[in-house]
């Protein structure tokens, strides 16, 4: 049956969800089409709210959108808590970076020394400091890094929420998948079920299987790939207090693990990044290499049940930055590429895509990250009815 809509997002992650949400409290009419098979990175995301402990030499302007998506996060999870009436376990008990051995010390000084010239908070921290924080750190411990603003929330409850919250402000769901964008510019999708969607915009926001939507300009199809993810779920045992009561990131003889904890006894460990295509294994070596570098620096992790074993696939771009606005003539829009930050920077995605969708300026931290970058003619977008769009 052909359904007409203001704007059809294609993809149900937490960043297509965030859009959907917030233009339907904008007053949009919005259908979100997801085939809903379980397999979003939303899904397998540690959760990490981490501008600082993420931010590398020579990547200042993501480190500007990054500390825009993280102040922006309190507000926005607290509206969608009232909203959806999903609590989504926001945490902001910060993050303790450590070093295992000297070199991974060494490496941990150089990145402080760089993040602080950046106006980062970042406190160094000597072992028993470290300790004094985390007691179930091990004592080989060089030294560490706090950075207080780096915070992390559950990420399925998020994810539980922003549904939650899109469906109470009137999105329509539609369990399908969008094959491409309908031939006269952006004015609507083709779904798999080989239904049609007109609308007057229409946000492409599928992850890593963005470019698999034919319509789009062809360089932009190539822009997002898939990054893989192996990462573990554990949890405690009944009557086992929290062993760890902050986001740890360490570097464990040159090796990165981060250990997230969750309020209801959950610890996540990950991760890996990988470089094979859509493939969402599990493999024995990469638990193995988590669990070895997790015991090193919390031996306790040793008495946790592992729960699940899972992989995903990140939205990974040239630039490791997300590629968010205008696509084409007609109201297209893309919103995708958002890397190992699609969790932190969900709200201010969808602020911007708002902007976009109503006509408005977006914040300027969003300037170098358009598909423009990628294109060579200047695109525009804005808001069109369905009617317009015939
Ligand atoms: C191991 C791992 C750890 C991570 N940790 C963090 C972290 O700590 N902090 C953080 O901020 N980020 C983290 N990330 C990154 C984060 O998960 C992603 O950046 C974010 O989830 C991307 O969201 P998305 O909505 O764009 O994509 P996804 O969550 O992948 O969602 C895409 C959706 O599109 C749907 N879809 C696909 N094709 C179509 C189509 N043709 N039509 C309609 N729908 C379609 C899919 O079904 C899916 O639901 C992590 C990722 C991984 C894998």
């Amino acid at each position: 049956m052909a359904a007409t809509a203001d704007v059809v997002v294609a993809g149900g992650g937490v960043i297509g969800t965030a859009i959907a949400w917030r233009a339907a409290a904008a007053g949009l009419d919005v259908v979100l089409v997801d085939p809903e098979a379980g397999d979003a990175a939303s899904l397998v995301a540690a959760g990490m709210l981490a501008p600082v402990s993420e931010a590398l030499f020579g990547e200042q302007a993501l480190l500007r959108l990054n500390l825009l998506a993280v102040g922006r996060f309190p507000a926005f999870a607290a509206e969608l808590e009232q909203a959806g009436g999903h609590q989504v376990g926001l945490r902001r008990e910060g993050t303790l970076a450590i070093a295992y051995d000297p070199s991974d010390h060494a490496a941990l000084l150089r990145l402080t020394a760089f993040r602080r010239s950046a106006g980062l908070d970042a406190r160094e921290l000597d072992s028993g400091q470290c300790r004094g924080l985390e007691p179930f750190l091990t004592p080989d411990v060089r030294g560490g890094v706090l950075f207080p603003g780096d915070w992390s929330v559950d990420s399925r409850r998020y994810a539980a929420a922003l549904r939650a919250a899109a469906r109470a402000a009137g999105v329509r769901m539609v369990r399908d998948r969008v094959t491409g964008v309908r031939p006269g510019h952006g004015v609507g999708v083709r779904l798999a079920g080989g239904d049609d969607v007109g609308s007057g915009s229409v946000v492409i926001a599928a992850g890593w299987a963005s470019g698999a939507i034919t319509g789009l300009p062809e360089p932009l199809r190539a822009v997002v790939r898939p990054v893989k993810g192996q990462l573990l779920r554990l949890r405690h045992p009944d009557g086992i207090p929290p062993v760890l009561s902050r986001t740890i990131r360490a570097t464990v003889r040159g090796a990165d693990v981060y250990l997230v904890p969750r309020a209801d006894g959950e610890m996540v460990v990950g991760a890996t990044q990988e470089e094979r295509g859509p493939d969402r294994t599990v493999t024995a070596g990469a638990v193995h290499d988590l669990l070895r570098d997790a015991m090193s620096v919390l031996p306790v992790t040793s008495e946790l049940i592992l729960a699940e074993t899972c992989a995903g696939l990140r939205p990974g771009t040239p630039d490791n930055g997300p590629v968010v606005g205008p696509a084409g003539p007609g109201g297209l829009l893309f919103a995708a590429g958002h890397y190992r930050n699609g969790i932190l920077m969900s709200p201010v995605t969808a602020d911007a895509a708002v902007a976009w969708l109503t006509g408005q300026r977006p914040a300027a931290e969003w300037e170098p990250f358009t598909p423009q970058r990628f294109l060579a003619e200047p695109a525009t977008a804005g808001a069109r009815t369905s009617k317009e769009a015939g």
